[in-house]
């Protein structure tokens, strides 16, 4: 068996994913006076061009010059690689950017173009601006710190083409969808994951002295490709199955020595199996695998503990079926289509069950308690959610999962939800009166009350009346919010913005449309879905999901905060990747107001 001393130094192919060869040079660009019509023959003529000589990267058609401004440097930079012609087509002929004295305004899609051509405009006569996507999502180079973090926001985005511009918006180039899959190799998938999870453990074991026709026997009846050389493990006491790997013969091996008319009842497997052995352990990353494979030319390592026993052997093959962890949002919608079938069936038993929302609103049975949430960066109380609970004199308490969708189908939310909102803003209030310091009140907004057009007005009358600093609120709402009235909660967000209040988007990571609407909105907190934080410290997917939004939210500019984190390995994992606050069991339950209090005494007395 090799020692690790006895390795070549690996070259570096864990950082082959190159950036640079993912930024493509910028696409053609247009005026946004110009018409439908001539992006449409634009984009054709670039077509042509391309398809009609054969030629390379350097030689491609340069975009045309920026309207009045110097033509650019008609030599690419030598950053951009030189893909073959039908690759540089198929990368770079999606799109065209909208560019006004330089700078980006919006870019229009082929597909875009296509369809506009369909349509019953006037090509000639309407410009670009009435029709072109914009806002367009774009990135500076130095936000395009990895390249797994701009995959993932295109995807989520379901767009195709992202700009990089510098930081006064000019186009410098752009990234697609495809240039990314193109540049991103297999190891982005594979540094969350370990040997032991996709490995084979059921391995045909043969031992020195037999013959190759055993061997070859083995691999026939089994039909597999390989079987691992063993010698019993030295100690008489170990269980007969610890098995100690010393070489291995492949199907390669067999066929070679088959062409030499070799007699294999003669040969013995010792004479011919490859050795020295390159081992990996159960618990090193993929990446380590695939960098092994690719050093030593092999396309099978044995898995061995610490002590040298087989455990089982891992494939080319089995690195090939690791789940993209970015699969995994597609299974968190078919879950949450399953949840919405499940409320709409619970809210017709609801319906059955008759909620007297309004009479209990009047005995007074509604109350808020108040989750704590902790900044981990200055290990101090950050803030508190706000969660109403019901205690009714009937049923005794009833979840507010259970009676909040009901008081939204009846619209009753929408004065249960200003309450909601004084109430909160009021204790907060009361907090800094206390000399608690600020504390940030956390309020769930849903979307019926958005619907209410006084929202924005009666909301910061609130706040004002009940002195709390604007500062001091964030409004939580989910993703559904965003989907529901795109137009109207970009206006309503921008307004209480401009008074301080703070937004939050709650349960980030489970809705459907999530990062492609953050392009329309400015937010100022992500919380992050239980869901993801749920065993994070043994789940990579999760691991891979929580660390890019959280480099996202930093190049965003959004603070994140972790919620459902309950246990301390979970906490541990969460710091450790930079998440700057979280909330959960773990750190404590929702409070009455006076616990609340205590506990943040206390907190701060101990801290
Ligand atoms: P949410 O906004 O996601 O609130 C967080 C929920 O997770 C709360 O449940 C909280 O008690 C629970 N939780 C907190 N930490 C942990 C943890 O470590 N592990 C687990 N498993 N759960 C944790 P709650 O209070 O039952 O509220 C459920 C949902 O009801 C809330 O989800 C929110 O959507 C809604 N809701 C609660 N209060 C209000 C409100 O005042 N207004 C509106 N519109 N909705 C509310
Ligand atoms: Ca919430
Ligand atoms: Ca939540």
């Amino acid at each position: 068996m090799l020692s690790d001393s006895a390795n070549p130094t690996p070259p570096n192919l864990i950082q082959a994913d190159s950036i640079e060869a993912a930024i493509l040079p910028p696409p053609p660009q247009v005026s946004p006076q110009a018409s439908i019509g001539e992006a449409l023959r634009l984009m054709n003529s670039l077509k042509e061009c391309a398809i009609g000589t054969a030629r390379t990267a350097s030689s491609l058609p340069v975009p045309p010059p920026l309207d009045g401004n110097p033509s650019p440097n008609p030599s690419p930079s030598p950053r951009f690689s030189p893909y073959s012609d039908s690759t540089y087509l198929h990368l770079t002929m999606g799109c065209i950017v909208v560019v006004e004295q330089g700078v980006l305004q919006g870019i229009l899609t082929e597909r875009d173009i296509v369809r506009l051509a369909c349509g019953a405009l006037d090509l000639e006569k309407t410009a670009i601006s009435t029709v072109m996507t914009q806002p367009v999502l774009s990135l500076t180079r130095e936000e395009m710190t990895d390249l797994f973090v701009v995959y993932n926001l295109l995807r989520r985005h379901q767009i195709r083409h992202l700009p990089i511009v510098d930081r006064s918006g000019r186009v410098e180039g752009i990234v697609t969808l495809s240039s990314l899959r193109h540049n991103l190799s297999k190891s982005y998938f594979l540094r969350f994951r370990q040997v032991w999870e996709v490995m084979t453990s059921k391995v045909v074991t043969v031992l020195p002295t037999d013959s190759l026709a055993a061997v070859a026997q083995r691999l026939f009846t089994y039909n597999i490709s390989c079987v691992v050389v063993v010698q019993p493990a030295p100690q008489s006491s170990a269980p007969r199955s610890q098995q100690i790997p010393v070489g291995i013969v492949t199907e390669r091996d067999i066929l070679q020595l088959k062409a030499l008319e070799l007699d294999f009842l003669k040969l013995q497997v010792q004479d011919v199996m490859s050795t020295p052995l390159a081992v990996v352990r159960a618990t090193d990353g993929l990446e380590v695998v695939q960098e092994m494979m690719q050093v030593r030319r092999v396309r099978r390592l044995v898995v061995t503990t610490p002590d040298g026993v087989l455990v089982g052997i891992i494939t080319e093959t089995n690195l090939t079926k690791v789940l993209d962890p970015l699969e995994l949002y597609g299974i968190v919608e078919i879950l949450q289509k399953q949840v919405f079938n499940l409320t709409k069936s619970r809210n017709r038993l609801l319906a059955s069950r008759n909620f007297d929302l309004e009479e209990a609103f009047q005995r007074q049975e509604f109350r808020l308690v108040y989750q704590p949430q902790l900044n981990l960066e200055k290990n101090r109380i950050a803030g508190a959610e706000a969660l109403i609970r019901w205690n009714s004199k009937d049923r005794g308490p009833i979840p507010p999962a259970e009676f909040i969708p009901w008081a939204e189908q009846t619209y009753f939310i929408v004065k249960l939800g200003y309450w909601i909102l004084r109430t909160a803003c009021e204790q907060a209030q009361s907090w800094c009166r206390l000399g608690l310091g600020e504390i940030t009140v956390a309020v769930n907004v849903s979307s019926h009350q958005l619907m209410d057009p006084y929202f924005v007005d009666r909301t910061v009358a609130i706040v004002r009346e009940t002195g709390l600093p604007p500062h001091c609120l964030k409004l939580e709402l989910t993703e559904s919010v965003l989907v529901d009235n795109l137009s109207a909660a970009a206006e309503q967000f921008q307004r209480l913005q401009e008074a301080s209040i703070q937004i939050a988007i709650d349960d980030f990571g489970t809705g459907y449309a999530s990062l492609s609407y953050l392009q329309y909105f400015s937010f100022d907190i992500l919380k992050i879905d239980r869901s993801f934080v749920h065993h994070i410290d043994q789940n990579y997917r999760n691991q891979a999901i929580v660390a890019s939004i959280l480099r996202l939210a930093h190049q965003l500019n959004f603070q994140v905060i972790a919620e459902g984190v309950e246990t301390e390995a979970e906490r541990q994992l969460l710091q450790a990747q930079g998440c700057p606050c979280i909330q959960g069991y773990g750190f404590s339950r929702p409070l009455e107001v006076d616990d609340f209090i205590q506990f943040v005494q206390h907190y701060r007395d101990s801290a």
